[in-house]
């Protein structure tokens, strides 16, 4: 490890112990050359999850892309940061799961399904985004999928 002082690539450890409830280890280490000691942490690499596009170009997942998604798809809703949070995590574990690899249709998907049940106002104004609607017909009969349970509009007077 590259003293940080010297750049020295000789060290010794001088003590050795388990950290974050076991989840990385903490090195206190002495620089053989300048003798300044420093503290290394080694942790389990977080397995990847990639996500394959329609073009077949693979990127990393990225949470925070969901967030960001569905943050502008409820702006003004009444949802919480927490709750976006938690569905993003949700889609997370269950992609994890499946993975390393999902498509990001499956992802899409997933973000559909979970804002359904979070805010129906929000889960439209993404579909419109993520379908990418040719016309508004289309968007209606998704609309009145999502509304068939209700009574229709009455046309206005
Ligand atoms: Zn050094």
């Amino acid at each position: 490890m590259r003293c940080p002082v010297c750049g020295g690539l000789e060290d010794k450890v001088i003590d050795s112990r388990t950290a974050e409830d076991g989840r990385s280890i903490r090195r206190r280490r002495a620089c053989l050359s300048c003798g300044r000691r420093f503290t290394t942490f080694e942790r389990v690499e977080e397995l990847s999850l990639l996500v394959a596009k329609r073009s077949g170009h693979k990127e990393p997942f990225d949470r925070s892309k969901i967030v960001s998604g569905v943050k502008s798809a409820v702006k003004n809703r009444p949802v919480t940061p927490d709750q976006i949070e938690a569905l993003a995590a949700d889609i997370e574990d269950v992609l994890r799961s499946e993975g390393p690899e999902v498509s990001s249709q499956k992802v899409g998907k997933m973000v559909l399904d979970h804002l359904r049940d979070l805010d129906e106002v929000g889960y439209l104004r993404f579909v419109s985004v993520y379908k990418g609607f040719a016309d508004v017909k289309d968007f209606e009969r998704e609309f009145s999928y999502l509304t068939k349970d209700t009574e229709p509009k009455k046309p206005k007077a």
